[in-house]
C-alpha cells in the first residue's frame, strides 16, 4: 500500500512516502516555516535526486498542497497522479486515556484529539490542522491517527499515578501518560528481531536519546514505565529540557525572580538541560567537542546527562527484576559512543558491559554493543517511528476494506 506519513508541527509538516509491501520510503522532506514567511521545502527521493525551494504555505493546508505536489512532479516525483496515496498516517502527540491504540480517523477521534489539546497544547492542534487539511486535500483518502502516549497505556497505576491528591487526576487527568512510545515500541521489536527472541519472552530496556530524551521498561512487550510523564518534560536530561527536578525549586525561582508562569515554563522547556547546564549549546556534538577540548561546564551537562540515564538503567533493571537487553537510539543513542559507554558505564557489577571496540565503531548502524562476558546485551539501533505510522495506518485501512466487502 502506499502511505504518506505526516508530522505536522507548530512550524512544520515533515513527510514520508511509503511503499509498505516493501517497507520502503520512496521520498520524504519537509516543509519547514509554515506560517511564517521565507518558508522552504525539502525534498529527497530514494534515488537520490534532492531538491531544496521556497515555497508559498501559509499554513498546513498549503505545505501539505505542496508535499503532494512534489511528490507528483514530473522531476522529483514518485506519483503521477495523487489517487496514488492509498492512506495516510498522522503522528499525533497526546491520546489522553482514551485514544491507547492507532484509529482511523472519524468525527469522534477528532473530537477526542480536540479533548486532549489541553493535555499537548504545543502539539495536538497542529496535528489536528493536518488531519483537517487532508480531509479538505485527499477527500475519499483514509486517514489513521497514531499517538505517542498509545504505547505506553498499559503502564500500571503505580507508576503512572502521581502522589498528590488523587483528586487532580480525577479532575484534570493528571498522570503519567508517556512520549516517544511509537519509537520505544519500533525498537523494542527490532531489539528482539536481533536477539532472536519474541518480544514477549523479554525484558528490554529502550533508552531514546535525541533532542527531547526518555526512557522504557518493555516487559514482555508491553511498557511498564517510561521516564516522561505528565508532559515530556519529565526524566532524563535533554537539550533544552530539565527532565526531572524538585518541583518546589520552581515556587522558589518564581517567586525569587519574580517569573509568571509562560516565564518559568519557557526556563523550563527551552533554557534548561544540556543548554542550561553548558550555556553553549543543546547539541550533544558541540557538548563533546568542548567537554574533549577540557570546557567545564560542557563536562558537567555530559556528566549530569549520562548520570541520569544510568540512574534510570538502574531503577527499571530493579522493576523489571532484570534485564535481556538495553538498546540506545534517537540522534545520541544511535551516533555516540562517548554517551553510551559513559551511561553503562559501572554497570558491570549487574552484569552489564560494553565491547568498546564495537560501541566505538557503531554509528548508523542497528548492532550489539555488549560484550561477549555481559548477562545483558546492549544495542544500538535507528529508529523508525514513521515506518510503524505506515505499517499501522496499513493494517488498520486494510481490515476495514476487508470489512466492507
Ligand atoms: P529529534 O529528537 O529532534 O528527532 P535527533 O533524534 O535527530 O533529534 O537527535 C538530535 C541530537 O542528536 C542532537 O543533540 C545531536 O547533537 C545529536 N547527534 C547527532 N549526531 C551525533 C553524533 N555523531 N554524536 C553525538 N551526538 C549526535
Amino acid at each position: 500500500m502506499r502511505i504518506l506519513v505526516l508530522n505536522s508541527g507548530s512550524s512544520s509538516v515533515k513527510y514520508k512516502f511509503f511503499d509498505t509491501s516493501r517497507h520502503l520510503c520512496l521520498a520524504e522532506g519537509q516543509v519547514e516555516r509554515v506560517g511564517l514567511s521565507g518558508s522552504l521545502l525539502h525534498h529527497k527521493r530514494i534515488d537520490g535526486d534532492r531538491i531544496r525551494t521556497g515555497v508559498e504555505a501559509i499554513d498546513h493546508g498549503q505545505a501539505i498542497e505542496t508535499v503532494i505536489a512534489v511528490l507528483m512532479s514530473a522531476n522529483h516525483g514518485v506519483i503521477s497522479n495523487r489517487k496514488e496515496i492509498e492512506a495516510v498516517g498522522h503522528r499525533v502527540a497526546h491520546g489522553g486515556e482514551k485514544l491507547t491504540e492507532s484509529v482511523l480517523v472519524t468525527e469522534e477521534v477528532r473530537q477526542s484529539i480536540r479533548d486532549c489539546i489541553e493535555l499537548a497544547p504545543l502539539h495536538n492542534p497542529h496535528n489536528l490542522r493536518g488531519i483537517d487539511a487532508c480531509r479538505q486535500l485527499l477527500p475519499d483518502v483514509p486517514q489513521v491517527a497514531v499517538f505517542d502516549t498509545a504505547f505506553h497505556h498499559t503502564i500500571p497505576p503505580a507508576a503512572y499515578v502521581y502522589a498528590v491528591p488523587y483528586i487532580l487526576y480525577r479532575r484534570y487527568g493528571i498522570r503519567r501518560y508517556g512520549f516517544h512510545g511509537t519509537s520505544h515500541r519500533y525498537v523494542a521489536g527490532r531489539t528482539a528481531d536481533l536477539i532472536g527472541k519474541p518480544l514477549t519472552s523479554l525484558n528490554l530496556i529502550t533508552c531514546h536519546l535525541g533532542n527531547g530524551c526518555s526512557v522504557a521498561a518493555i516487559k514482555g512487550g508491553r511498557s511498564i514505565d517510561t521516564s516522561m510523564g505528565f508532559t515530556p518534560l519529565e526524566g532524563l536530561v535533554m537539550g533544552t529540557r530539565c527532565g526531572d527536578i524538585d518541583p518546589a525549586l520552581i515556587l522558589y525561582v518564581m517567586s525569587k525572580e519574580n517569573l509568571r508562569i509562560a516565564e518559568a515554563t519557557a526556563m523550563l522547556n527551552k533554557h534548561s538541560g544540556l543548554a542550561g547546564i553548558s550555556g553553549i549549546s543543546s547539541d550533544m556534538r558541540e557538548i563533546e567537542n568542548r567537554a574533549r577540548q577540557g570546557e567545564e561546564r560542557a563536562k558537567l551537562a555530559l556528566d549530569i546527562f549520562t548520570y541520569r540515564i544510568k540512574k534510570y538503567i538502574g531503577a527499571y533493571t530493579a522493576a523489571m527484576g532484570g534485564v535481556d537487553a538495553i538498546t540506545f537510539t534517537g540522534g545520541i543513542g544511535s551516533n555516540s559512543p562517548t554517551v553510551r559507554a559513559r551511561s553503562i558505564e559501572g554497570l558491570g557489577f549487574l552484569g552489564i558491559e560494553l565491547d568498546s571496540r564495537k560501541n566505538q565503531e557503531a554509528a548508523g548502524v542497528d548492532c550489539e554493543i555488549s560484550s561477549s562476558a555481559s548477562k545483558t546485551r546492549v544495542y544500538t539501533v535507528l529508529t523508525n517511528e514513521e515506518l510503524v505510522i505506515a505499517l499501522d495506518t496499513e493494517r488498520i485501512v486494510s481490515s476495514l476494506e476487508h470489512q466492507r466487502r
